[in-house]
């Protein structure tokens, strides 16, 4: 059984003792466990007008959906109350996640056109959440349905299961069904509120996230009360200070105030290292006012305006506005959450997360790191816990191409994050690592 993981060199036992406490107590154990969400992920409001404004597929996509390739996953989709040209911009859509994410595992979708409440364009999220003991998964955490299908390599329909993700959409809106991301200025993109949506669907999503007014201050709560344990995406959430967010209790006023406080970042390696190459967390839309279904569940709406090519996660969707990629920051957090990501659809330049690789993987005491091609420049390796907490970091020239980071069997069995960063042009890339 893997086991959670603290680096005692690195953390004094006094901090440790109050993590624990603060924790509370957690059933660690393997059984299985599955809890269906009380609400959809997302509820998604028509934003203001503020042009038109078009972003294409990623060029990687265009050249997939064209080849007669196969794509990266499948989609099954069960339509209700769907007119033809509405079902075949929803496979639009769908085919971009193909094309975007991998999977073994089939993806199930139900998808309905229904009365949803006033200005709500769509809701969306995963029909069930799981934990899991695959390799690379984190013990007591639930793993919406399609990623931990992903995990285990296994369609759930094992334990009684196959519906993956529940999506609605508005049958009160004037849609714009064209694939071609250009609607009108009065008319809502269906391609991009259905992108949106699966990617809710797929895990962006906080999973039981709450604020229950009380007074003098309101109590925030993040993990799934009967089990007492969060989704996977909250263990990448931290606020300002570097503070991670399950560090707190749960329930608080203090998690309240973290949860509304607009200072609410995502520190998943492969996010960040997608987003500037530098040091800065893509920021989590964390508003003063919590709004069910919609707070940290999305990007940051300041820090991804509409039309930048970040922007499909943030709160809401504007007519005339389409946006047909999933992006990189999100492509780089699903993967660091356990997602495949279909080669060449993460940044940059030639030296990338798909021609860079890391092996053995699993590793027990050593890991080689294998360049695209041979440098003369120096690399710089930061091996990462899941706590985001710096583990070991060697400066060395690649020889031949490979580097390798020796003298890992004292580690704990755990998930670990390679970074590597070429030390001459600052580039880096960030790959998933499992301790066996
Ligand atoms: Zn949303």
């Amino acid at each position: 059984m893997t086991k959670i993981t603290f680096n005692f060199k690195n953390l004094c036992a006094c901090i440790l003792m109050a993590s624990t406490l603060l924790l509370g107590a957690q059933d660690d154990t393997t059984e299985l466990r599955e809890m269906i969400p009380t609400r959809p992920a997302c509820e998604l409001p028509l934003g203001a007008y503020v042009g038109q404004i078009s972003i294409p597929r990623a060029p990687e996509t265009i050249a997939r959906m064209a080849s007669s390739g196969t794509p990266c996953s499948t989609f099954i989709v069960n339509y209700t109350g769907f007119t033809p040209e509405a079902q075949a911009a929803f496979q639009y859509a769908v085919d971009i996640w193909a094309n975007s994410i991998e999977s073994t595992v089939p993806i199930n979708v139900s998808a309905e056109f229904t009365s949803l409440g006033p200005g709500v364009l769509g809701s969306a999220g995963p029909a069930t959440f799981l934990t899991s003991t695959a390799p690379g998964t984190i013990p007591n955490t639930f793993y919406p349905a399609a990623l931990w299908e992903k995990l285990e390599g296994a369609d759930r329909s094992i334990f009684g299961g196959s519906n993956d993700i529940n999506a609605n959409f508005s049958s009160d809106f004037n849609w714009y069904y064209g694939t071609d991301a250009n609607p009108p200025a009065g008319q809502v993109d269906f391609v991009t509120v259905v992108l949106h949506e699966l990617g809710h669907g797929l895990g962006f999503t906080d999973g039981w996230a709450n604020i229950t007014p009380s007074f003098p201050d309101d109590i925030g709560s993040i993990r799934e009360p009967n089990n007492n344990i969060p989704a996977i995406f909250p263990h990448f959430m931290e606020n300002g200070s570097g503070t991670d967010i399950l560090s707190f209790a749960d329930p608080s006023a203090a998690l309240g105030i973290e949860l509304t406080g607009n200072n609410l970042f995502c520190n998943a390696p492969t996010a960040i290292q997608q987003l500037n190459q530098g040091g800065t967390l893509p920021k989590l839309y964390a508003p003063t006012a919590w709004s069910g279904g919609s707070s940290i569940s999305h990007w940051d709406n300041a820090t991804f305006p509409i039309g930048d090519v970040n922007s499909l996660m943030r709160s809401s969707v504007s007519a005339g506005v389409a946006n047909h990629n999933p992006g990189f920051i999100t492509l780089g957090f699903f993967q660091d959450m356990g997602w495949g990501i279909c080669p060449g659809s993460l940044s940059v330049d030639d030296f990338t997360v798909s021609n860079v690789a890391v092996s053995p993987n699993p590793f027990v005491n050593e890991i080689t790191v294998t360049l695209n091609k041979v440098y003369s420049d120096s690399f710089e390796l930061n091996l990462i816990d899941i706590n985001g907490r710096l583990i070991m970091s060697q400066k060395s020239d690649a020889s031949n191409g490979r580097i390798t980071l020796s003298n890992l069997s004292d580690l704990d069995d755990a998930l670990y994050f390679v970074k590597i960063t070429n030390s001459t042009t600052g580039n880096s890339v960030t790959k998933k690592v499992i301790k066996n």
